[in-house]
């Protein structure tokens, strides 16, 4: 039997169980994919116990993404990154950050090209890896954050972007194709990163939040008009990269799509 699982804290409301196992389904693989809750500090002997064992692979999340990073040989895109949400452990551990791949897969599943203007907003995890996705992938990168260093700081190592405060979002999204909420900013509240009035028909919209998943970004994007993309795409796309890498084997989407969807 294969073993893929989840290693971070809290991991018990987790969708990705449900999420990868509708492949294996599908698929008719004998494998399982279980969570694993280690202590802050025992992230190294949980590594290294999963590897032991013969766990096959591994997704990691908050608060791990960044210190399994010397555990494991990231690819570059991880060390770009700076952090890592996906290891395989079938050989000598190596790290990498599917989230990246998430956010272009998103875009290109809704047929929209992950190119031209993009806004970026935020600069933690998702926001870096949006920004050096899209950055990879041929767009033009606008970082917004709320705390302008860390936008600073994040443009410096990504190819031709530049760095704003929130506080320039009309103007950056004038002329923009996409718009990324890298933000925590309308998880579990009806708040938005950004005005309505800086939303327009042009735009393809991805909300990285996912609960709920029509966003008040989303839903006063879909009112100017603009292509509308929830969360749960960035997360299905992240999960159909990582069990690609593990396994060599095309990702069923459509039904990892439907379990994924019917467990949030
Ligand atoms: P993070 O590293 O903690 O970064 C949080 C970001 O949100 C920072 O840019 C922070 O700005 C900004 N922020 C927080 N509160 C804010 C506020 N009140 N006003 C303006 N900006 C605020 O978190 P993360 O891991 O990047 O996750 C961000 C969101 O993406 C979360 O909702 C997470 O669930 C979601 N996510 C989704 C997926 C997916 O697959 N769909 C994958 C990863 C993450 P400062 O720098 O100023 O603090």
């Amino acid at each position: 039997m294969d073993v893929f699982g989840l290693i971070g804290s809290p991991v018990e409301h987790s969708v990705s169980p449900q999420m990868h196992e509708a492949a294996y389904e599908t698929l008719e693989m004998d494998a399982r994919y279980v969570t694993l809750e280690p202590a802050e500090d025992a992230l190294g002997p949980a590594v290294d116990g999963a590897s032991a064992l013969g766990v096959d692979g591994l997704n990691v999340t908050i608060p791990f993404k960044e210190s399994v990073l010397p555990l494991v040989e990231p690819d570059p895109l991880a060390e770009r990154i700076g952090a890592v949400n996906t290891v395989d452990l079938s050989g000598e551990p190596t790290g990498h950050n599917t989230d990246a791949a998430g956010v272009t897969r998103a875009f290109e599943h809704h047929d929209v090209s992950p190119s031209g203007t993009a806004v970026v907003v935020g600069a933690g995890g998702a926001g870096r890896a949006a920004a050096f996705a899209l950055a990879d992938a041929g767009a033009d990168v606008r970082i917004a954050n709320r705390t302008v260093p860390r936008a600073e700081a994040l443009a410096e190592a990504v190819s031709g972007a530049d760095a704003h405060g929130l506080d320039a979002l009309e103007e950056l999204l004038a002329d923009a194709d996409l718009l990324v909420n890298a933000t925590s900013v309308g998880m579990e509240s009806d708040e938005t990163p950004v005005p309505a009035a800086a939303l327009h028909g042009d735009l393809a919209v991805l909300d990285a939040v996912y609960t709920p998943l029509e966003t008040r970004l989303l839903r006063e994007a879909a009112a100017a008009g603009a292509t509308t993309i929830d969360g749960a795409w960035m997360l299905l796309f992240q999960g159909v990269e990582a069990f690609e890498l593990w396994t060599g084997r095309s990702a069923p989407v459509e039904a990892m799509n439907r379990a994924l969807r019917a467990a949030l």
